[in-house]
């Protein structure tokens, strides 16, 4: 299966199984927004569980905040994203799509760098042991070629960002002969800026102009709340602000399934620290950000840091992690050093003194800020992309397995009498009543147990327990795992621990 069949298959998979469905569907939907059901919302929750306890729970010093999607006008002044918060948009004149134009440079430039590993690949086979991969990198004619290629367009692109040159962006598309990958044609638009906030009438803020945003990063919420907090919590720094909550924004391209939604769902921890003293704390950010994703074992060769070489307005240092999508490593999670940025300006805005006084230096100063943003809904679909499998099984049948960390599985263990009679049920729902207080469970008793098992396969359930008609007499079941499809029987008493001892967040948050 290609990577882009993959993904196909896992869209349709997440909505036969209940895991997210096109908003409105009765109304052919609507572009880029999406609901989660009944299993995909159970995952939700419980990668937000696994991110909020390892942030507030872990760190003595850091608290959580809820604060709202409708803010002050003025929030969006003071924080860039009235001026800046803008996308390059492009579009092409025959298939009437519409493009970021720096995704399209960004993708042909990755491409230039895939032809490079390709032919050093094949120099590797070519030479085999005796292979010298820098000498290769800076001799070949063709790595050169395409290097020599990559550097100009790559630096031109630089500047171009940096300068907000939006001529000289269409200038490289023209250049590097980008098409669009629909009509194949390079009749391009010019490029303009789209700004990304969805605005809507509100009756009373008192400003001449009454329109209010949807906040387009739970962020400026922490910022804005940064005094009361630090008060009323006798925080001190250095100390961090966690928030999970929905952001909006209008995004150009949103044709990734619920990796680019309109509306989506953010974890995001600002930490506040001395002056001086951010890079530090950046680093540490970036190594625990990491060691969390990779703690989750859906290996470690699918992450990597991506340092940003733009700048966001409000950044001093700023890295990605990327994840190995379907379709390629793509930004899952960033880490930015904010700086004094935000609290200043919010300062300067609102006319309110926000500062901190601390104790040991005996000086006051506005705080800088180290910041994590994870996307819940990316989040999400790493797991599922990492965790979706076909197996061929013995005798030519063939089962679709979500082999989901066993912490985030929407359901921990399913309850699977054999039969429908003999008191079978009875025996099970003594089971049910016992469990349902730790776990997340299913009982079902229709169709033969292998159409049941596959069933959970498909949804990634960790356990099914089978109830037989020696259960009755030897107070025994058989416990079946769904990543070995081993089977051993266990005493019902004995049930809870060994399923508790997988599927336990616990485990997880220990090895952090
Ligand atoms: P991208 O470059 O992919 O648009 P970004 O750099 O604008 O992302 P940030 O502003 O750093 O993203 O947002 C932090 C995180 O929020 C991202 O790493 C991502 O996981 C998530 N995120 C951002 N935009 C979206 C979106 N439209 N849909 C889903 N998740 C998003």
């Amino acid at each position: 299966m290609t990577q882009e069949e993959l993904f196909k298959v896992l869209v349709a998979h997440c909505k036969e199984y209940g895991f997210i469905f096109p908003s409105s569907e009765i109304y052919d939907g609507l572009a880029a927004v999406y609901d989660y059901g009944q299993m995909g919302v159970e995952l939700k929750n419980n990668i937000k569980r696994y991110w909020w306890e390892a942030m507030t729970r872990l760190n003595e010093n850091v608290v959580g905040i809820d604060s709202c999607v409708f803010m002050h006008p003025k929030v969006w002044v003071a924080s860039g994203h009235v001026a800046a918060f803008n996308d390059p948009l492009i579009d092409n004149k025959d298939s009437k799509k519409r493009y970021r134009a720096d995704v399209l440079i960004e993708d042909y430039l990755a491409k230039l760098e895939e032809k490079i590993n390709k032919e050093v690949e094949k120099g590797r086979k070519k030479f085999a042991e005796g292979f010298d991969e820098e000498q290769f990198r800076s001799t070949n004619p063709n790595v050169l070629r395409i290097k020599s290629k990559y550097d100009e367009i790559h630096s031109r692109f630089v500047n171009a960002s940096e300068t907000n040159n939006l001529k000289e962006l269409k200038d490289i598309i023209i250049d590097a002969e980008i098409v669009c990958p629909i009509s194949g044609t390079k009749n391009w638009t010019d490029v303009r800026q789209f700004n990304l906030m969805f605005s809507t009438p509100i009756s009373n803020t008192g400003e001449d102009d009454d329109r209010i945003y949807l906040r387009p990063e739970t962020a400026q919420g922490i910022f804005v709340d940064y005094l009361n907090v630090q008060k009323t919590g006798r925080m001190k720094i250095p100390f961090g602000i966690a928030q999970i909550g929905k952001a909006f924004r209008n995004e150009i391209v949103a044709r990734q399934f619920i990796f680019r939604m309109r509306e989506f769902e953010q974890m995001e921890m600002e930490f506040f620290c001395r002056p001086g003293t951010e890079m530090e704390w950046f680093e540490k950010w970036k190594e625990q950000r990491m060691k969390w994703h990779v703690n989750l074992g859906m290996g470690e060769e699918n992450y990597r840091f991506h340092d940003h070489e733009k700048l966001a307005h409000y950044a001093n240092a700023a890295a990605d992690i990327e994840f190995k999508f379907p379709f390629g490593f793509k930004e899952l999670e960033g880490i930015h050093s904010r700086t004094d940025f935000d609290l200043g300006n919010h300062a300067k805005l609102s006319g309110k003194k926000i500062q901190y006084f601390d104790n040991e230096t005996g000086t006051s100063y506005v705080p800088y800020c180290v910041e994590t943003s994870i996307g819940v809904d990316r989040m999400f679909l790493a797991v599922l992309s990492n965790s979706y499998k076909v197996e061929e099984l013995e005798g030519g049948e063939s089962r679709v397995v979500l082999s989901i960390p066993a912490p985030l599985a929407p359901v921990k263990l399913a309850i699977l009498p054999l039969v429908k009679k003999d008191g079978l049920p009875q025996l099970a729902q003594k089971i049910v009543d016992e469990v349902k207080f730790d776990f997340a469970y299913q009982y079902d008793e229709k169709d033969s147990i292998g159409k049941r098992y596959r069933r959970q396969d498909a949804i990634g359930t960790p356990f099914c327990v089978t109830i037989d008609h020696e259960s009755l007499t030897d107070n025994c079941v058989t416990l079946r795992d769904r990543d070995t499809m081993s089977q051993e029987r266990v005493p019902i008493d004995k049930l809870r621990e060994i399923v508790d001892a997988k599927v336990n967040m616990r485990n997880l948050l220990k090895n952090l």
